[in-house]
């Protein structure tokens, strides 16, 4: 299996390739993103994707009912770079996707036409788990013991957990090294890189500022980066998709739907299709839309204001320097409530495009107003997610204003971590008391009650 799998440079005018057990987060001739690719001629892939979906009953006695347990690795003949007793797992990828008639109908969609993909259902409580399964299972075939990442919050979360769950080849303990944004990243998920015992390294600074500083650190002390930079993060990430599709029986929906911060779910989803498209496992392509916050909206203003596109890998590179150039010039940095998306230069932007490019892609931005209250929608009407999720729906209603989705396309929305994550967003959201707090569409406030029986009957019975 190994040797009809390599990593290969995406920019087709170089295509350089490498071999696998290479630790490489770049293309060493042009500095370009690595995809993990494949000689498909040579992968046996399963002829229908009803194959993959048949799994889901197997019991869980051999190595194969394991992997076919895991919601990444019950497609691993679309992410063929490992043998079966190799994969690394700990449960993830048992999400849902539902149909969300009630949230569909109070936002102007035609009832069964919206659904949502719940990855927060993953054990650490967002997608990055997908994508940790993969990079794991490379780690530990490299013999890495010790594993790195910066983290707006989930990627550290999930590495923790994955490095606690997972020995090295050689049966020892896995390390975990996290480099967080003082006050950047939310209370749930700092709980958990704790938690799990990562060793978490607290920068004055925000997650541009640690990534800088982490692949500095991995390179220096040889720890093995666990970013999406490394291309099997993104090859874990496809599996959302073929979720995506196992959950719809098969087919394509018209729109997905996703946040955008370091663009690694944009990159996996565009690679995911790709690839279907060229085995012939589906037929038709959805249409991408990222969505940016306003407040870091990199990809937004690069794609719409400066029309940067991928060009079949002829990207104007100039105009992404010399944005970021201006950036840290002008000291602008990310801000917004949605924290797992408050990232200013993302390192999947061309990986990005390419996907944009392969999915006919759409870029919007949504103010932190509209994501709160789109994670309140899906509070009320369906199981919560976090702040990012909220970027999704908002994304959503501001495509069907501008009639560019139609309320009877078929549209999925990727909530990309738990509600409980940010505890904190929820509560301020909902609890109107502060003087200044700002009008909520949906805002359910707590009651204060003296605790008195008859004070509290009377409230109830108006
Ligand atoms: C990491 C993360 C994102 C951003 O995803 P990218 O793949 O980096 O664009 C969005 N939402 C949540 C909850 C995340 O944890
Ligand atoms: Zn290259």
């Amino acid at each position: 299996m190994p040797d009809s799998a390599f990593q290969q440079c995406i920019m087709p005018a170089c295509q350089a390739r490498f071999g696998m057990d290479e630790v490489l987060y770049g293309c060493e001739k042009c500095g370009g993103l690595l995809d993990v690719a494949y000689d498909w001629d040579r992968c046996p892939v399963p002829s229908s994707f009803s194959e993959f979906i048949s799994r889901r009953t197997t019991p869980r006695r051999t190595l194969e009912s394991r992997a076919n347990s895991s919601g990444v690795w019950r497609f691993r003949e679309l992410m063929p770079f490992a043998p079966l007793e190799d994969l690394v797992t700990i449960g993830e990828g048992q999400t849902v996707l539902q149909q969300a008639d009630a949230l569909a109908s109070r936002i102007g969609v035609k009832p069964g036409c919206l659904f949502l993909q719940y990855e927060g259902f993953n054990p650490s409580g967002s997608f990055k788990d997908n994508g940790m399964a993969a990079a794991f299972t490379t780690a530990r075939r490299l013999g890495k013991r010790r594993v790195a990442c910066a983290s707006t919050g989930n990627t550290s979360a999930s590495l923790a957990l994955f490095a606690h769950l997972t020995s090295t080849a050689g049966g020892e303990p896995m390390e975990a090294i996290v480099f967080v944004g003082s006050g950047k990243i939310a209370l749930g998920k700092l709980a958990q890189a704790l938690d799990f015992g990562a060793r978490t390294i607290r920068i004055q600074g925000d997650f541009d500022a640690c990534m800088k500083l982490v692949r500095e650190s991995a390179d220096r002390l040889g720890l093995y980066l666990m970013n999406s930079v490394n291309p099997f993060r993104i090859e874990g990430q496809k599996a959302i998709i073929y979720r995506v599709i196992e959950g719809l029986d098969g087919e394509t929906p018209d729109w997905i739907i996703v946040p955008g911060g370091n663009l690694g779910n944009s990159s996996a989803f565009g690679k995911a299709f790709i690839e279907l498209r060229e085995l012939g496992l589906v037929s038709r392509v959805p249409r991408l839309a990222i969505i940016n916050a306003t407040g870091a909206n990199t990809l937004f203003e690069l794609y719409n204001e400066h029309g940067l596109r991928f060009h079949g890998g002829a990207v104007d590179l100039q105009t992404i320097d010399s944005h970021f150039d201006r950036m840290n010039s002008e000291g602008r940095r990310a801000r917004t409530v949605a924290s797992a998306i408050e990232i200013g230069q993302p390192v999947n932007l061309i990986k990005a495009l390419r996907s944009l490019e392969a999915m006919d892609g759409v870029v919007r931005q949504v103010p932190d107003e509209a994501i709160l209250d789109g994670k309140a929608l899906v509070g009320r009407y369906g199981y919560g997610c976090e702040p990012a999720g909220g970027a999704s729906i908002a994304g959503l209603r501001a495509l069907l204003a501008e009639q560019v989705i139609s309320r009877s396309d078929r549209v999925v929305c990727i909530l990309t971590g738990h509600s409980l994550k940010d505890a904190n967003a929820t509560v301020d959201y909902h609890d109107q008391r502060r003087d200044d707090a700002p009008q909520r569409a949906l805002a359910n406030p707590p009651v204060d009650a003296p605790a008195d029986l008859d004070a509290i009957i009377a409230m109830l019975q108006r």
